[in-house]
């Protein structure tokens, strides 16, 4: 069988003394597998990067942005490839994958602004005769841990931007998923990445751990699900590494009773469902102020989804695909179970969905609950797939306290045709990524991307001009040239400009 391996130093290399399996998730089978990289494995692709990053510190910005230039254009071009192997291996439709990998290109192109990017800050005369400038400097070797759900997107949130930075880079996939990350590596070698600069070790926990405590690695970006995002953070800190660390969400969408409930149904359907609801920013919970704005959106909902398409990715007419694997979809299937048991009621029920020619596939079907209570699990928990509770609440305020009480903060909207409320609910709640009336508030590649509470980690946000800060150190350099036979006297005072 075929076996997904690493790239190191330029290398494909291949290890078969740990393997897993790597589903179909359409059709549910093993179409391949993947080496789990042993600690000598990681070591030798740290080693790689770190004789690497000399050279590659100092090649010249623009040279570094030419890479990136012509790494979009091999992306683009090869855009059919990488969204088969997103489908084959994840699940996701064409459209769908096609869009995440577009998100994932806009990084390399803000990435080609490396020259404009870096640029520090310069004072003439900050005392007589002295002058003062701030400079941002590379890292050394970083890493990045990535998970399953956007395969390509993700990692690309973070090895363009800290190699365009002047870092080198240790990049972990998801294990899920791993074809399409490796093949996007190999075309950023294509592009003409000197050897050692990018490397892409496939692995477990084991292989984490390494990068984890490895002195060598300066800096560690993750994103995941929040128990690992905080066993990283904090494995990472105490082992004296910079770390960013993305994890979980729980997203609401607040329906007001002045919105345009066609267009937020509309909204809600794609935000909730695409990609089986496998997004961070997937909007899981409606929150529907007033009865009659609950009411009116679950019937249009109910209707809505009857249209719905749940199928393999190879058919594009197909909304969203499966989940990524047999447990997850039991996981599913589980939330929605409690939800039932816990008192709520499923209005369209996905637990049992029929896709014909896939019936071994890990699919579950749109599901609506309605009457969901922040009490229950379902609640509480992120579910990661396509299910859309709906909790009811009387006011604006009860809505914002119950997003507020959650334990996520990554992303947020509000459907609304009132200006004011839309800017009281931005300026107060209590989420990093905002929507109004956009259900997917997702910022583009020159802004940052970041939740609050416990979906995020850290200090900095991924990618954009939060990602320049991340993968950089500023260093502050003040001089003074004397004229030569010049001497300073002696001063114990601190220098002021007094
Ligand atoms: P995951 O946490 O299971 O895995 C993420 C990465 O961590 C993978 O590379 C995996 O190999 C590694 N990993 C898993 N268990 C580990 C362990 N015990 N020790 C060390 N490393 C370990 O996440 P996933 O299931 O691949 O992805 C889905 C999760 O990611 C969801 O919770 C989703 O919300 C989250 N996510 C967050 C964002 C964001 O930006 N906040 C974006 C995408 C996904």
């Amino acid at each position: 069988m075929n076996i997904v391996g690493h790239l190191i130093n330029g290398t494909m290399v291949s290890e078969t003394d740990r393997v897993q399996d790597v589903y179909n998730p359409a059709t549910g089978s093993v179409s391949k597998q993947v080496a789990l990289a042993s600690k000598a494995t990681v070591e030798e692709a740290i080693a790689a990067a770190q004789a690497a990053y000399p050279a590659w510190r100092n090649t010249p910005p623009i040279k570094r942005a030419r890479i990136m230039f012509r790494y979009k254009e091999l992306l683009e071009q090869n855009a059919d490839k990488i969204c088969a192997m997103i489908g084959e291996e994840h699940g996701k439709i064409s459209h769908d994958a096609a869009g995440e990998l577009q998100r994932g290109i806009e990084n390399v192109e803000f990435a080609c602004g490396i020259p404009e990017l870096l640029k520090g800050d310069y004072t003439k005369n900050v005392g007589p005769g002295i002058d003062s400038w701030s400079e941002l400097q590379p890292l050394g070797v970083v890493a990045g841990i990535t998970p399953f759900n956007f395969p390509t997107m993700v990692p690309m949130w973070m090895f363009p931007l800290a190699i365009a930075c002047g870092n080198t880079f240790v990049l972990k996939p998801s294990e899920r998923d791993p074809s399409s990350t490796l093949f996007i590596a190999q075309l950023l070698q294509e592009a003409g990445l000197p050897d050692g600069v990018l490397n892409v070790v496939n692995g477990d926990k084991e292989a984490v751990d390494v990068l984890l405590t490895d002195e060598r690695i300066k800096a560690v970006s993750f994103v995941g699900s929040t128990p690992i995002a905080e066993y990283i953070y904090s494995t990472a800190n105490a082992n004296g590494k910079r770390c960013q660390a993305l994890g979980g969400a729980k997203n609401h969408a607040i329906v007001m009773p002045d919105a345009d409930m066609d267009n937020a149904v509309n909204q809600l359907l794609g935000a909730a469902f695409g990609s089986s609801g496998e997004r961070c920013m997937a909007l899981s919970v409606a929150v529907a102020v007033g009865d009659a704005a609950a009411d009116a959106l679950v019937g249009k909902m109910r209707d809505a989804m009857q249209s719905l398409k749940v199928g393999a990715y190879t058919d594009s007419s197909n909304d969203f695909g499966p989940v990524i694997t047999a447990q997850h979809q039991q996981k599913v299937v589980g939330y929605i179970d409690s939800a039932e048991q816990d008192g709520a009621s499923v209005v369209v029920d996905g637990r049992c969905p029929e896709v014909s020619g896939y019936e071994e596939g890990f699919f579950v079907g749109a599901t609506l609950i309605d009457g969901v209570t922040p009490q229950m699990q379902s609640y509480q928990e992120e579910i990661f797939g396509p299910v859309l509770q709906v909790v009811r609440v009387n006011s604006m305020e009860e809505a914002m306290q119950l997003i507020d009480d959650h334990e996520y903060g990554n992303g947020t909207c509000i459907f609304t045709r009132d200006g004011e409320a839309a800017r009281y609910f931005s300026d107060h709640i209590q989420v990093g990524m905002v929507g109004i009336n956009v259900p997917l508030p997702v910022p583009v590649a020159y802004h940052s991307f970041g939740g609050w509470k416990r979906s995020l980690f850290g200090d900095l946000h991924a990618y954009g001009p939060d990602g320049v800060r991340f993968y950089t150190k500023r260093k502050t350099i003040t001089q003074r040239w004397p004229s030569a036979g010049v001497r300073e006297g002696v001063n114990f005072s601190m220098p002021t400009m007094k």
